[in-house]
């Protein structure tokens, strides 16, 4: 017999044993399953979720639940660890009540085989195919928020944000966003007025020498392959069980070299972030990510404040001429640090950078808030993407893959989910800044290839933290400010005058 704290986690932690499995068939169809069991991995991944869903939503949790207030570590100290624990256990357990077991069947079912769809629609550049597909998530996403319910005066988008970013709300990102928008906009117009132009890298790079590459530099920056993969799959992620099993993917394209180790960079982040969280504690809440956005405050740091850096280019440069030497000539540190910084308006938001990829974000927030409000009919989807492209960003859209084709989450039943995104953006500039702070010689060290004083910086302030508190109540105390646009802005410029010569 243990406490009855101790035990309420034994218990969450038989649920996320099995969620944990889960996500390895998740990661498998994504990387080495073969096509004839897309229908087969649909029926065990429903079968998953569904016990999972039962163990959680067991008579037996909800006594422990309840007795956990009176375990002494909690009733003594509203403060403690546990208490804190307990408060977000709680929050999750209320929401998971909410939702039928028969629900959470159908959309484990309808979003893995709604993926698979929507990635044959969007080779074929065939919206109408994926159109039904989408349908049917979109009314499952509307029933799902009708069961969790929304705050007093809010809409079907918070109820299914609160999973991803619990607390955050339409109205409280549509007031971030108005605040960073007109910043974006105005950088933007400068950059595009100024004389300077980086050329890109172009040539061959070959995938074998790519992978070779990025391998070498994932290790370097603190990625334990020990206790992680890196693989290939069509959309880059960071998938895995457990902080002893990370699974992160790239992609490679032959004449591009900064996309592969961009993407490389990016999901490094998010499996140092998991790495780092504490193994000990497995299914409670402080062996878990703070939320989406605090996960990809980490991917976006170490892709974008270090990766895009000069400091990363002097150490970075002779390693990259060391694997590509017949185009050695065109890896000078300037040369790829210019283009690590390009610039310009695309169709695509993992191909966007920096300044234009929040717009890209703006765009799939304000439409998926339509959808679920049934404001607009899966039908016009392209038609309104396309417009609001043309708005935001000043581009014509030819092909839906390069329009609301493009990215897997609706597919996948990731609703509330593009925003934390850009607080992923926000939550980077401000650690970046408090760790330069903290670590006076941090330009000097990245420069010598020493990447471990900024990876311990954020395992001190982030990692090790788990989500025995709010996301932002992290970036306050370790940044001393909740999500902030005008530190991004910032930070923003800081980065990209030297490039532009602004
Ligand atoms: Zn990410």
């Amino acid at each position: 017999m243990g406490l009855p704290f101790d035990l309420l986690l034994a218990a969450l932690r038989e649920a996320a044993l099995l969620e944990s499995s889960a996500a390895i068939l998740a990661w498998d169809q994504e990387t080495m399953m073969p096509p004839g069991a897309v229908a087969h991995r649909a029926d065990q991944l429903e079968q998953i979720a569904q016990l999972a869903h039962s163990l959680r939503t067991a008579p037996r949790v909800r006594e422990l639940l309840a007795a956990a207030a009176d375990d002494p570590r909690i009733a003594g100290d509203p403060h403690s660890p546990q208490a804190r624990s307990l408060t977000e256990i709680r929050r999750r357990q209320e929401r998971v009540d909410r939702l039928p077991a028969d629900l959470v069947g159908r959309l484990a079912h309808a979003t893995s085989l709604a993926q698979h769809h929507w990635a044959q629609a969007r080779t074929a550049g065939d919206f109408a195919a994926f159109a039904p597909w989408l349908e049917r998530i979109v009314a499952l996403q509307r029933e799902k928020a009708a069961c969790l319910g929304a705050s007093p005066g809010g809409e079907p988008w918070d109820a299914l944000a609160e999973e991803n970013e619990p607390g955050l709300t339409a109205a409280g990102f549509a007031a971030i966003f108005a605040r960073l928008q007109p910043g974006l906009l105005a950088l933007r117009d400068r950059i595009a007025a100024s004389r300077v132009r980086p050329a890109p890298i172009d040539g061959r790079f070959p995938i074998a020498a790519q992978e070779a590459f990025v391998r070498f530099v994932a290790a370097q920056l603190g990625f334990d392959f020990e206790r992680g993969r890196l693989d290939r799959s069509v959309h880059p992620f960071c998938g895995g069980s457990h902080p002893g099993d990370v699974r992160i993917t790239t992609r490679y394209r032959e004449q591009d070299l900064l996309d592969g180790l961009g993407s490389t960079m990016h999901e490094v982040g998010h499996g140092l972030y998991e790495q780092g969280l504490p193994e000990a504690a497995f299914g409670a809440p402080a062996g878990e990510a703070a939320s989406l956005g605090m996960h990809e405050s980490q991917s976006r740091l170490w892709e974008n404040q270090v990766g895009r850096s000069a400091a990363f280019w002097r150490w970075a440069a002779p390693h990259a001429r060391r694997h590509f030497p017949d185009a050695a000539e065109q890896l000078s540190e300037s040369r790829l640090w210019h283009a690590a910084n390009l610039v310009a308006p695309g169709p695509i938001r993992v191909d966007a950078d920096e300044v234009h990829y929040d717009l890209h974000v703006a765009i799939r927030f304000e439409l998926e808030r339509a959808l679920l409000r049934g404001d607009l009919p899966v039908a016009e989807l392209p038609a309104a993407w396309n417009a609001r492209t043309a708005d935001l960003l000043g581009i014509a859209i030819a092909n839906d893959r390069d329009g609301c084709l493009q990215d897997v989450h609706w597919s996948a039943g990731l609703f509330g989910y593009f925003p934390t995104y850009t607080l992923g953006n926000l939550y980077a500039s401000q650690f970046w800044s408090a760790a330069r702070a903290a670590i006076p010689d941090l330009g000097a060290r990245i420069e010598a290839g020493r990447f471990a004083p900024l990876l311990g910086w954020l395992r001190e302030h982030v990692h090790r933290h788990g989500h025995v508190d709010p996301a932002a109540e992290i970036c306050r105390r370790a940044t001393g400010s909740a999500a902030d646009p005008a530190i991004r802005l910032r930070d923003l410029e800081q980065r990209l005058a030297p490039v532009y010569g602004l």
